[in-house]
């Protein structure tokens, strides 16, 4: 016995589970070209600097972070915003906008692993940089939703929220920047209590902490009546008034847009990273209480890398997590009609014509296996039935001799003798 495993927090996707794994990614990618987002493809070690810089205390203690030889401080990004917006600042400065960047990989968080939740995990990312419109953030819960859907997702839900309602009235109550993330961190953590308190202790006037304490118990409901009772609350805060006004505008267009999404309006939502300037979001299913994808808007990140302001908003799902969404949903995936096949040699001498075939086949877009264990027909057809394979092509002596070899249907129990010229035809 091997003493070898996994890392802790690392995991292996067999077959079964890697394919469906790529089936998300070919659903994000094709959202991705719906809407006419570019793919792009960045590094997975980035600079520290860059990664720590705006992400937020939570995911910034959490990174794979390490010396690389050459004795730079590095680490395995923890997200894809800072790489985007990294190359925003940088090499695409002069693109004109706005700019559609699409990218899906892995990414590495020193998160406690539990269900859904891994120190590896897989994303699709998409950053519209360029636009302060309303139109910009509905694009992108339009996208996420779509992406949702063609995965054949049910019961979700979009909480939503605006980071620039809490932080507009913090801002005008004079509130410190530390103090104000350290504030959203505990707000993120649902720790209200605690955030509230950190704002008392700055010495901010009991009628603000009354405000904060009625916009976090303010949430769920109709859409437009929860917003309506924002508005009221933070009257008197411009800074505020004016985010829940971007957040009305926002909803209204993708309500108008008949996207029929199932929106939560939470007016004390936070999340983990800091960045955020506007709209924020979750995609949630009632089974598994944890977020599929979350995103919102980020107006000061390229300019804080050194790049020209530019407005952005953005969005990360999470693979691995819409991956056990549909397996508790029980959601299959769409068939796709793959007529795979097994090519088995019934001598040695036949190993080379096997291997000919095998290469046509597979130049015609057929997946095809050769038999490379060297069994008997019948134990490999076993086998290629157990795998759920289509064909089974024998290459035997007495059909050779024809220029032919048995095509078998192993789903139907039929074969028949195909000439060599045929075969391709014979399968597609
Ligand atoms: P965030 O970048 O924190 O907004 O995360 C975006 C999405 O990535 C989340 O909504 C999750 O779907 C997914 N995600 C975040 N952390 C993990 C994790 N440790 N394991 C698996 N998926 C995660």
């Amino acid at each position: 016995m091997s003493q070898f495993k996994t890392v802790r927090g690392m995991r292996d996707f067999l077959p079964e589970e890697a394919k469906i794994m790529k089936y998300i990614e070919e659903k994000a990618r094709r959202v991705a070209e719906l809407y006419g987002y570019q793919e792009i493809i960045t590094p997975v070690v980035e600079s520290y600097e860059l990664l720590a810089a705006k992400t937020g205390e939570e995911i910034r203690s959490r990174m794979f972070a390490f010396r690389d030889l050459g004795d730079r401080m590095v680490a395995l990004r923890p997200e894809f915003t800072a790489s985007v917006a990294r190359l925003v600042a940088t090499t695409l400065k002069n693109e004109p906008k706005p700019l559609r960047l699409f990218s899906v990989g892995s990414v590495y968080r020193y998160d406690e692993p539990q269900r859904g939740r891994y120190r590896e995990f897989w994303q699709s990312n998409y950053e519209l940089m360029g636009s302060d419109k309303p139109e910009a953030d509905a694009e992108i819960l339009m996208l996420t939703n779509s992406l949702m859907k063609s995965v054949g997702l049910r019961n979700y839900t979009f909480k939503v929220g605006h980071v620039g309602v809490l932080r507009g009235i913090m801002t005008e109550e004079n509130l410190d920047e530390k103090t104000q993330n350290a504030v959203m961190q505990l707000m993120d953590k649902k720790m209200y209590d605690e955030a509230l308190n950190l704002v008392k202790d700055s010495g901010t006037k009991e009628d603000c902490i009354i405000t904060l304490q009625k916009l976090v118990e303010l949430k769920g409901g109709d859409v437009f009546d929860t917003v309506k009772r924002m508005r009221e609350c933070v009257g008197g805060y411009k800074k505020a008034e004016d985010a829940v006004e971007n957040l009305y505008k926002i909803l209204k267009l993708v309500s108008e847009s008949e996207s029929k999404i199932a929106f939560m309006v939470d007016a004390g939502f936070a999340r983990g990273l800091e960045y955020y300037t506007g709209m924020i979001f979750e995609v949630i299913v009632p089974e598994i209480d944890i977020a599929l994808g979350g995103g919102g808007r980020y107006d000061r990140l390229i300019e804080l890398f050194g790049g020209e302001p530019t407005p952005a908003v953005g969005v990360a799902h999470g693979i691995d997590r819409i991956m056990l969404a549909m397996q508790t949903q029980k959601i299959p995936m769409e068939k796709r009609e793959e007529n795979r096949v097994v090519v088995i040699p019934t001598k040695e001498e036949f190993v080379g014509r096997a291997m000919e075939i095998s290469r046509r086949l597979r130049e015609a877009s057929i997946p095809t296996e050769v038999e490379v264990m060297g069994r008997k027909i019948a134990k490999a057809l076993e086998d290629a039935d157990r795998r759920r394979i289509k064909y089974a092509i024998i290459v035997g002596e007495k059909e050779l001799k024809e220029g032919a070899v048995v095509i078998r249907d192993l789903i139907k129990r039929e074969q028949k003798i195909v000439k060599l010229e045929k075969i391709i035809e014979e399968i597609i």
